[in-house]
Formats: structure tokens, sequence, C-alpha cells
């Protein structure tokens, strides 16, 4: 099976906290903007994908290390077409940011 693609997408490199797991709108200070929609990081040489996230305590984790969903990131853990992605489940999914 083909590996999805990261986006390059950035939305995966902004800090959180550490308590609530919320999203705090501030980008991680490595997070290097190189177009209207695409992000790199200054000190992971990755030219094809980002593939991380900031997590708990944010620290800087690879990206299927991590349970938290990302609008549109190919390594969700559950797609939005997946059935088991209801309410009943909610546990077991974070919210996309
Ligand atoms: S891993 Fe997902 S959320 Fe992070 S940059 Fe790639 S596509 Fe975006
Ligand atoms: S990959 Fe890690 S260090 Fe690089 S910008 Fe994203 S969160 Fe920061």
């Amino acid at each position: 099976m083909k590996e999805p693609t990261c986006l390059r997408c950035g939305k995966c490199c902004f800090l959180v906290n550490p308590k609530t797991y919320e999203p705090l709108g501030i980008k991680c200070r490595f997070l290097i903007k190189v177009s209207a929609t695409r992000y790199t990081c200054r000190i992971y040489n990755q030219k094809d994908r980002l593939y991380r996230d900031i997590g708990h305590d944010n620290k800087c984790c690879l990206r299927h290390q991590s349970p938290r969903n990302y609008k549109g990131c190919p390594y969700n853990i559950l797609k939005p077409s997946n059935p088991l992605l209801g309410e009943k489940n909610d546990k077991n999914n974070k919210k996309e940011v």
C-alpha cells in the first residue's frame, strides 16, 4: 500500500495547551512558510513532508505517534468518511484542529 503524502500544511506544528491539548494559535518557532499553503521545518530536513506533530508538553514527535486529527491530514487516525467516526467514538478520536 502506498504511504500517504504529507501536505506540508503545517497544522501539526502549533503549540498546544499541555493540559487540555487545545491549540494555542502559536506556531513552533522552527516552522517556516515557503508558499501560501506550504511549510517546512528549520531543524528537520524533510523536503517532502513534515510528518511531525507537536504534542503533549509541546514536544515534537513523529506524526504516527500522535492521536490527533488535523483537517485534511492523510495521517489522521480515522478519516471523516469512516463510519466509526461518530459521537460514540469521540473518546477515541481527538477533535480535528
Ligand atoms: S503531517 Fe498532516 S497536519 Fe502535519 S504538515 Fe503533514 S499533512 Fe499537515
Ligand atoms: S517538525 Fe517539529 S520542530 Fe519542525 S516546525 Fe514542526 S513541530 Fe516544530
